[in-house]
């Protein structure tokens, strides 16, 4: 029988006509009418195949998102004898054999309003009248087989329209290429522009650009500032990519009063960021710090599972490890004091403290991965706080020659030639080092026992002391509120927001004051209670206690402390 299979497989194999590399031309311009955005037009031009038949469709799935070409319309192929299209986002083609191709279609809006926390869905494309978004995977068909095919790119704009995307570091019609792109490039690429686009061009010869629509909590000057800063400071931590293009673009979403949401995307030579307007420049510090480390972790450390059950259990790699040094290389080149560094862990250690899903085993908290927001975060947790305890714990077992970094830049070079995972590389080249990770990950990682860490762990200029204090609770289900359109569900009637005049059915509007994770700080919430405003303030303790780690600095103004609380 399998003898029988492989045998048709091989003629079937023989009998298909060879798939030919022909560059791809991609096209992009914006359809405008009253001077306001309607749309997208898109046109790619290629060749028809030896066979004369192209498959004509779009990328499987990207961001959850499996039906990427749902918002293209009016497609119509020039040079080809029919066109048929399918019911699955496949459209197929009938030449003569190598004919030249010209596919067009618009791509419509996902949105008939400005996107907000709830609905903005990073695959989903934006036209506004006065600006777009779009990421590749949903704007470019290609066809069949040819994804790794050479591509072309170019944008025909129109007077007063901004543009800005990694697209334009591949070869167009009036381009040079800055490095040569294939069609997978144009799909894993992000556009921008608009009426309202600001730019920021790469003269000072980093090769990073910068374009952001929209207004936030920071001028775009201060985000381009600071964006140039980070991806200086990581390239010359990784010793590479200086002067490589590289495109930040920030696109808004609509803020909700309770929860402040930002996020971003790695894109290859691009990252997306969604920012809410009351985001503020503290928080972006971190996004770009954290979101720029996945240039190399793990892309470019080793392989992860592609597995979408099995690859969570590796994220303490690429998500710990990339928020362990999103903190400390920031401390290091001063682009956080060190009270903001110590503030920055202080807040995770209480979430971790406080966490519902501290002590999950490794396997079900992989599974439950994708399911809620506090096993998320776990894996972060847990892979930042291992980071820093063998940071510690190879610079005692070198005398100070060796640290984390050492063990990674290793890994970089290791990984060109090897198709191990980077989890796996990771323990063989610390191990070389001096430190054995099987025993902790064993108990951490695998079994899930709570860490701890010790009291030196950030060097002379920091102590981690251990408090005891109350669980932070603001005394409502806040997921169940959330669901119910922010109208407080669940009230707690032995906790301190009942007795300061919280009931269930008010709806919040705003939280003016608070920490998440943070009991100590007063809560305050503007509610509306039977058409009336009002602020409830009370304290976010529930009735237990739990003990919490915290950083405390020693020496705030020591020179040294940036290079010590940085893991040096
Ligand atoms: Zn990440």
């Amino acid at each position: 029988m399998r003898l029988l299979l492989s045998i048709a497989t091989l003629s079937l194999l023989s009998g298909a006509p060879p798939a030919v590399s022909q560059t791809v031309h991609y096209t992009l311009a914006p359809e405008v009418s009253g001077g306001e955005l309607t749309a997208l037009r898109v046109e790619v031009r290629f060749r028809a195949g030896a066979s004369g038949t192209t498959d004509f469709r779009w990328d499987d799935g990207w961001n959850g998102e499996h039906r990427l070409w749902q918002w293209t319309r009016d497609l119509n192929v020039a040079g080809a004898r029919t066109v048929e299209q399918g019911a699955d986002g496949h459209w197929r083609i009938q030449a003569a054999p190598g004919a030249t191709l010209t596919v067009t279609y618009r791509v419509v809006s996902a949105y008939d309003h400005d996107p907000t926390v709830q609905d903005s869905d990073q695959a989903r494309p934006v036209v506004r009248p006065r600006w777009f978004y779009a990421a590749g995977n949903a704007l470019f068909g290609f066809p069949g087989d040819q994804e790794s095919a050479p591509a072309t790119f170019d944008w025909r704009g129109a007077p007063g329209i901004g543009f800005a995307s990694d697209l334009e570091h591949l070869a167009g019609r009036s381009r040079l290429a800055l490095r040569a792109g294939t069609v997978a490039d144009a799909l894993e690429s992000i556009v921008i522009g608009g009426h309202d686009l600001r730019t920021y061009p790469a003269g000072d010869g980093s090769g990073v650009r910068v374009a952001t629509i929209g207004r936030y909590a920071f001028t775009p000057e201060q985000l381009n500032d600071l964006a140039r800063r980070v991806i200086a400071v990581e390239r010359d931590f990784w010793g590479m990519d200086r002067g490589a293009p590289f495109l930040v673009t920030a696109t808004p979403i609509v803020g909700d009063p309770t929860v402040i949401s930002f996020g971003g995307t790695g894109r290859g030579d691009a990252f997306a960021l969604w920012i809410d307007q009351r985001t503020p420049l503290d928080r972006m510090k971190w996004l770009l710090a954290h979101e720029y480390f996945h240039s190399w972790n793990p892309v470019r450390l080793g392989a992860m599972p592609e597995d979408r059950d099995t690859r969570p259990a590796h994220y303490w790699f690429s998500e710990g490890f990339t928020d362990y040094y999103a903190r400390a290389l920031m401390v290091r080149a001063g682009l956080i004091s060190p009270a903001e560094f110590a503030a920055q862990w202080n807040e995770m250690l209480a979430a971790y403290a406080g966490s519902p899903v501290r002590s999950l085993p490794g396997a079900q908290a992989a599974t439950a991965f994708w399911e809620n927001e506090a096993t998320q975060k776990l894996a972060y947790q847990r892979g930042a706080l291992l980071a820093a305890i063998w940071n510690r714990r190879l610079l005692a077992a070198s005398g100070g020659r060796a640290n984390l970094d050492t063990v990674l830049h290793a890994e970089l070079l290791a990984a060109r030639s090897s198709s191990e995972n980077a989890t796996d590389l990771f323990r063989r080249l610390a191990a070389r080092s001096g430190v054995r990770i099987d025993a902790d990950e064993a108990r951490h990682l695998v079994r899930g026992e709570p860490l701890r860490i010790s009291e030196d762990t950030f060097g002379p200029c920091a102590t981690i002391v251990t408090e005891q204090r109350p669980v932070f609770s603001r005394g409502f289900d806040a997921e169940a509120t959330a669901a119910a359109g922010n109208v407080v569900t669940g009230i707690d009637p032995r906790h301190p927001a009942y007795a300061a005049g919280l009931r269930n059915g008010m709806k919040i509007l705003e939280r003016t004051e608070g920490e998440p994770d943070n009991a100590l700080v007063p809560y305050a919430l503007l509610v509306e209670d039977r058409g009336t405003k009002r602020t409830i303030r009370y304290l976010p303790q529930g009735a237990e206690s739990i003990a919490v780690q915290q950083m405390r600095i020693r020496q705030p103004d020591a020179a040294e402390c940036r290079r010590t609380l940085g893991g040096l």
